[in-house]
C-alpha cells in the first residue's frame, strides 16, 4: 500500500485545498469557528478538528475523521468554551486521513496547537534531527514535525513564539498556511504563510484568520492578505505585527473585502470546473515538485523507488484505468515506450478484470485513478494480485482503496477536483506518466544525458505553457457559440494527440450530451469520413510534429467534404491554419508533452458549449465523480 514505512513514499508541495479558520476576540471561538469550517467544505477534505483555550488555561483538542459534521458529533458532551482557537479541515498529504492524523497537532510540551494547510517538503530530515533531541512522534504528518520544530527553536533560543515560528520557517521547505494557539496567550494567535493561501480578517475587537475569505464573509469588510515568508502576530488590542522570515518589518495593508459566498466558493469562477481548469498550472507544478530536478538532471518518484528494477525489467507494464485515467495512461504507453523502451499495455479495467487476461509475475501493473475508489480498477488490481504482478497505483485521494490495495504508488496532488468532468485530474496524470518515463529512461540508460535534460527543462516549463494557453484561449468561446447546437463532432489527433483527441471528445459527451467520437486521424478514411458533411465539425490537433504532414492530409479530406474545421496548432504553425475555419495556438513543446497543453482548450471548448446549451456543467446528468459500482 501506499503508507507502508517501506515503501519510502514521495510527497511534495501542493496547493492544498482544504482549510484552515482561527478566531481570537470576545465571542465564543466555537461556533464561529465551526461556521467557519462549513464555509470551506466545498474545498474538499477528510477529517476535520479543533483547538480552543479555555479561561482555565487549558488548552482541548477534539478531531475527527469524515465530515464537520462528525467533529460536532464528537464535541457534543465535552467542553468547547472559549475565546480564541484554531479549526481545521485536512486532505492528508502525510499519513492516512485519521484522527491522529487529523490537525490541530499539539507541541510535546502542550503548550502550542498547530493547524497546517500546504506540505513540508522536508520534513523526514527535520523529524530524524527532532528526534534525536528527544522528540517523539504520534502521527505521520509533516505538520506534527514542524509543531516540535517551532517548540524545539522557542525552547533552544529563549524566544516567544512569534519569533520561534519566524526562525523555524527558515528551515522549512515546502507550503505553508499555519495558525497557532499558544497556552498562557490567550489574546494571540500567530500566523505565518507560503505557498498555500491565508486571509486576516480584522473586526471590532476580534481577530479571524482564514484560507479563503469565505468564513470572514459577513463577519467583517477589513481584511489583510497575508503574502508568502510573512509571519502575523494578532494580539487583542495591538495592531497586526507583520514580518518577513527573513526578518524584514512589513505594513499590514488593510483591504476592503467585496467578494460574495458563491463567487468566492469558486474563486470567482461561475463552474468548478473552469475553476480546476484554472488550476491546471499550479496542479501540474505541484505534482512535480520535490520529484522533477531539472539541476541534478533526474527524477525521483520516492513513493515507487522499492519497485523500479521490476518497472525496468517488467516484461509488459499494464496500466488498468477507466475514462479519463484510461486516457492519460494512453498517453503515458506512448511515453513509456518512446522514452524508455519498456513495453507497455493499456486496459480499460473493466474488461481486464473478466477477460481472463495473461499477466504474470514478470509484469507490473499500474492502476490508475482519481478518487482511488473506482469499482472496475479495484477488482483488476484484485485479478493482477492472484496472478501474482507487482502492482501499483496512481491516484489523486490519499488513502483511498486504491491507495490501499496496490503495493504502491504515485499520489498526484491535484487536490480535491470537483467538477465531474474530470480535467486538472487528467494534467497531473499525465505528468505523473511523464516523470515516470523519464526516470525509468533515466535508470535504463535509453536517453542520452543531454536529451534527458531537454526533456526534463521542458516538462518543468509546461507549467508556464498552460498558464500560456490559458491567457490565449479567449476566442475559444466564441468558437463554441458557433458548433453549441450541432448533433456530432469528430476530434482526429496522431500519437500522443490520439489520447488528447479521445479525451477532447469525452469532455463534450460528458457536460454537454453531443455526440462525439475521438479517433486516430489516420483511421479517418476507414469508416468515420463517411460522416463527413457541412454540418460536421473535426476537432484536428495538428501540432507540428512528426506526423505533422500525415494529419494536413487528413484536414484537407475533410475540408474537401465542406466538413468544418477546429484546429490545434503549435504557436510556428502555417500550414494548418490555412485550412482551418478556426485555429486554437498553444505553444511549441516537446511532441510527448503536447496533451498537456493541447487537452487545455478542449476542456474550455466543451465548457463553453455546454453552458450555452445550458447544461449542469459541473454535475453532468447520469454521471458520478467517483465510479464505484461495476
Ligand atoms: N501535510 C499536512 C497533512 O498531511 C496538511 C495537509 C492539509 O493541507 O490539509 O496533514
Amino acid at each position: 500500500m501506499f503508507f507502508s514505512k517501506k515503501c519510502n513514499f514521495a510527497f511534495l508541495i501542493f496547493i492544498t485545498m482544504c482549510g484552515i479558520v482561527a478566531y481570537v476576540g470576545h465571542q465564543e471561538a466555537y461556533p464561529i469557528l465551526i461556521e467557519g469550517l462549513k464555509r470551506l467544505e466545498y474545498r474538499g477534505y477528510d477529517s476535520a478538528g479543533v483547538a480552543l483555550l479555555n479561561k482555565a488555561d487549558q488548552l482541548n483538542v477534539y478531531k475527527a475523521k469524515g465530515k464537520v459534521s462528525d467533529l460536532e458529533a464528537k464535541v457534543a458532551d465535552k467542553d468547547i468554551s472559549g475565546h480564541i482557537g484554531i479549526a481545521h479541515t485536512r486532505w492528508a498529504t502525510h499519513g492516512e486521513p485519521n484522527e491522529t492524523n487529523a490537525h490541530p497537532h499539539l507541541s510535546k510540551s502542550g503548550n502550542i496547537a498547530l493547524i497546517h494547510n500546504g506540505i513540508i517538503e522536508n520534513y523526514l530530515s527535520l523529524r530524524k534531527e527532532l528526534e534525536k533531541r528527544g522528540f517523539q512522534f504520534k502521527s505521520s504528518t509533516d505538520t506534527e514535525v514542524l509543531t516540535n520544530l517551532i517548540e524545539d527553536v522557542q525552547q533552544s533560543e529563549h524566544v516567544d513564539l512569534f519569533e520561534a515560528v519566524r526562525i523555524a520557517l527558515n528551515h522549512v521547505i515546502g507550503a505553508y498556511a499555519i495558525a497557532i494557539v499558544e497556552k498562557g496567550h490567550p489574546d494571540q494567535l500567530i500566523a505565518a504563510r507560503k505557498g498555500s493561501p491565508m486571509v486576516i480578517g480584522i473586526g471590532d475587537g476580534e481577530y479571524f484568520i482564514a484560507s479563503d475569505a469565505t468564513p470572514i464573509v459577513g463577519r467583517t469588510q477589513k481584511v489583510v492578505y497575508i503574502e508568502d515568508e510573512q509571519v502575523v502576530r494578532i494580539k487583542l488590542g495591538e495592531e497586526l505585527h507583520i514580518k518577513t522570515i527573513q526578518d524584514v518589518e512589513a505594513i499590514p495593508y488593510v483591504q476592503e473585502l467585496k467578494m460574495n459566498l458563491d463567487s468566492i466558493e469558486k474563486a470567482g469562477f461561475d463552474h468548478f470546473m473552469m475553476k480546476e481548469i484554472y488550476e491546471q498550472p499550479t496542479i501540474v507544478r505541484d505534482t512535480m515538485r520535490g520529484r522533477l530536478h531539472p539541476e541534478a538532471n533526474t527524477v525521483r518518484l520516492g513513493g515507487i523507488i522499492q519497485y523500479e528494477k521490476q518497472l525496468l525489467y517488467a516484461d509488459n507494464i499494464v496500466f488498468v484505468a477507466c475514462g479519463t485515467s484510461w486516457h492519460a495512461s494512453l498517453v503515458g504507453s506512448y511515453m513509456i515506450e518512446k522514452l524508455a523502451k519498456i513495453r507497455v499495455k493499456v486496459e480499460y479495467a473493466s474488461e481486464f478484470r473478466y477477460r481472463d487476461p495473461v499477466v504474470t509475475p514478470h509484469d507490473v501493473v499500474i492502476a490508475v485513478s482519481q478518487s482511488g475508489e473506482t469499482a472496475d480498477t479495484l477488482a483488476a488490481i484484485n485479478l493482477a494480485k492472484e496472478k501474482g504482478a507487482i502492482v501499483l497505483g496512481i491516484c489523486n485521494v490519499i488513502g483511498s482503496s486504491i491507495s490501499r490495495a496496490t503495493d504502491a504508488g504515485i499520489y498526484t496532488h491535484a487536490g480535491p477536483e470537483i467538477g465531474v468532468a474530470s480535467t486538472k485530474a487528467f494534467t497531473s496524470q499525465v505528468t505523473v506518466m511523464a516523470m515516470l518515463a523519464l526516470r525509468l529512461a533515466e535508470l535504463k540508460g535509453t536517453m542520452k544525458d543531454e536529451e534527458r535534460l531537454e526533456f526534463i527543462k521542458e516538462l518543468d516549463s509546461i507549467p508556464e505553457k498552460i498558464q500560456w494557453t490559458l491567457d490565449h484561449s479567449g476566442h475559444v468561446k466564441d468558437i463554441a457559440a458557433k458548433y453549441k447546437d450541432v448533433r456530432n463532432m469528430l476530434y482526429l489527433g496522431r500519437l500522443q494527440n490520439y489520447p488528447v483527441a479521445l479525451e477532447g471528445a469525452l469532455k463534450l459527451k460528458e457536460i454537454s450530451y453531443i455526440h462525439a467520437e475521438g479517433y486516430p486521424a489516420a483511421e479517418m478514411k476507414h469508416g468515420p469520413i463517411a460522416l463527413i458533411d457541412k454540418d460536421m465539425p473535426v476537432v484536428f490537433i495538428a501540432t507540428n510534429h512528426s506526423t505533422y504532414e500525415k494529419v494536413i492530409s487528413n484536414i484537407q479530406e475533410v475540408k474537401a467534404r465542406d466538413g468544418k474545421i477546429i484546429a490545434i496548432v503549435s504557436q510556428k504553425d502555417v500550414l494548418a491554419r490555412k485550412m482551418a475555419d478556426y485555429v486554437i495556438e498553444i505553444p511549441e513543446t516537446e511532441c510527448l508533452y503536447s496533451p498537456l497543453l493541447a487537452t487545455v482548450p478542449l476542456q474550455i471548448l466543451a465548457y463553453y458549449i455546454a453552458v450555452m446549451r445550458g447544461c449542469n456543467v459541473d454535475q453532468p446528468r447520469n454521471l458520478a465523480k467517483s465510479v464505484t459500482v461495476e
